[in-house]
């Protein structure tokens, strides 16, 4: 199929105006295509072989409208950094319509009514690391957003310094944010934040419509979610750095990726986020803060579940944390049984990672290969003695599991990945593209695509980060 034949519905629109504001992207001066993605292609039922790249860049930027589209920006509030703003909303992301389950989004495509005192503009530095992050973290079995293509172009953005503008052209189920509910609850609009209820269960937990207690078990089920969204972050050590609650999914999906960071040498309190003083947004806050995120939703949903239901629902967050996590962690070190002392056993491995300055993507990929030589895992830690003793206890583990060797470093290599798109990994990629080189964007889609896979050309990016690249903090302008 050919993506002029497709035609898109808009059934926000149907909701009441106050929800959104119908506005056209405004075009950049002189795009070029960086990227496209055709597995993404693919979840609209297109053929990648029929994409015509000119025409792929008038539809991101905004000259050529698809069937059915009627362009519009969400309205949505947030906590940002622990401070209720009542009114955010897409303020350069403008909403094309839906197709085969699919909200396509462009981001960086023009001020709207929510701009605030925005350009409404995204910079190809900050596209091109969502583009790349989406499909990586899908690749992970991370719920994320998707990326369907990006372009550039010879527009100038203000941020430090001038940059060019950029658009990506995003796909979620839902765009639908805890902010969304917020807006509603805190502007004493209930009416709606109901109509908003419904609108979720209907476009993403069809499976609760007409049941009773469908607002209670919608929001078990975000609860749910969310925590194993934060699980998964924390076994491939995932920085987002922007948990603010206008950047939370309501289906638990990770999305707004901004100044992220995969972990270099492992470091618990790392802040990815250089405005983040505080490290609110850090690593290992990180859980803590999707309960207290949950936990304003749970306020925003008063009008609908009672505090004693929204409390019950909130309590599960630890153990489905906690849960998922060992469960991520038991397949990461090739376990067929958690030990008893399972805890302390990942629990040590941690601190044993940061006393060593370990670089956590190597030191994983390396143990899925592990028979007992301990040298290529010792050559990654600073604290080699811990090590061995945390070897010890491993291996003690290992003599209860059932399946083979063999077994267990298949299992572990296609857990552990090879490849994580580290800061400094982008920013090569970045550098180039700004000289409209885009054959690293490119290389690197394939890399976060396949991340378990060997990529000989790739070799150097397997290994621990450069010193003078670990743990770097990033701007938070985009
Ligand atoms: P973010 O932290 O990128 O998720 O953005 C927070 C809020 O600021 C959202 O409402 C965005 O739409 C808005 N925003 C961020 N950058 C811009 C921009 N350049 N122009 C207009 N609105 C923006
Ligand atoms: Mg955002």
């Amino acid at each position: 199929m050919k993506i002029e034949t497709i035609s898109l519905t808009t059934p926000y629109l149907n909701l009441d105006p106050i929800f959104y504001h119908e506005v056209h992207p405004t075009p950049l001066h002189n795009p070029q295509l960086v990227s496209y993605n055709t597995d993404a292609v693919q979840l609209l039922g297109l053929d990648p072989d029929q994409i015509v790249p000119e025409q792929l860049t008038n539809i991101l930027n905004g000259t050529q409208i698809l069937n059915g589209s009627r362009p519009y920006a969400m309205c949505y509030a947030g906590h940002q950094f622990g401070y209720f703003v009542p009114r955010l909303g897409d303020g350069r992301a403008i909403n094309l319509g839906l197709y085969n389950g699919w909200n396509l989004q462009l981001k960086g495509s023009g001020q709207t009514l929510y701009s605030r005192q925005g350009d409404g503009r995204a910079v190809l530095r900050s596209s091109i690391r969502e583009y790349l992050m989406s499909e990586a973290m899908h690749a992970l079995g991370i719920p994320t957003s998707r990326a369907l293509a990006l372009i550039s172009s010879d527009e100038k953005v203000a941020r430090e310094n001038w940059e060019r503008g950029a658009i990506v052209l995003r796909l979620s189920p839902s765009w639908i944010r805890f902010g969304s509910f917020e807006y509603f609850f805190h502007s004493n609009k209930h009416a709606q934040l109901e109509q908003l209820a419904d609108f979720l269960i209907t476009e993403s937990f069809p499976e609760l419509v007409g049941v009773e207690d469908a607002y209670t078990k919608m929001y078990g089920e975000i609860v749910k979610r969310t925590a194993h969204m934060i699980a998964h972050w924390q076994s491939v050590g995932f920085n987002h750095g922007v948990m603010n609650t206008d950047n939370m999914s309501a289906i638990g999906i990770t999305i707004d990726y901004g100044p992220y960071a995969f972990l270099d040498t492992f470091e618990s309190g790392y802040i990815c986020n250089h405005t983040d003083h505080e490290g609110r947004y850090s690593y290992d806050n990180q859980p803590r803060i999707g309960h207290w995120n949950l936990a304003q939703l749970g306020r925003a949903l008063s009008p609908l579940i009672s505090p004693e239901k929204s409390a019950h629902e909130l309590e599960k967050y630890g153990n489905y944390f906690t849960t998922k996590l060992l469960e991520l962690l038991k397949n990461k070190l090739g376990l067929d049984t958690l030990p008893d002392e399972e805890s302390t056993l990942f629990r040590s491995l941690f601190t044993t990672m940061e006393n060593g300055r370990t670089d956590m993507t190597p030191f994983f990929r390396t143990l899925s290969h592990y028979e007992g030589d301990r040298s290529p895992l010792l050559a990654l830690s600073l604290a080699p003695n811990q090590l061995n003793d945390w070897l010890d206890i491993y291996d003690e583990c290992l003599q209860i599991n059932t399946s083979s060797v063999h077994e267990r470093h298949a299992k572990m290599l296609a857990c552990n990945p090879k490849y994580v798109l580290k800061n400094y990994i982008l920013q090569e990629a970045i550098d180039l593209a700004e000289k409209d080189d885009f054959s690293l964007v490119n290389g690197l889609l394939k890399l976060a695509q396949s991340p378990y896979d060997e990529h000989p050309e790739f070799e150097r990016y397997a290994q621990s980060t450069p010193l003078q690249h670990t743990n770097l903090k990033l701007s938070c302008s985009s």
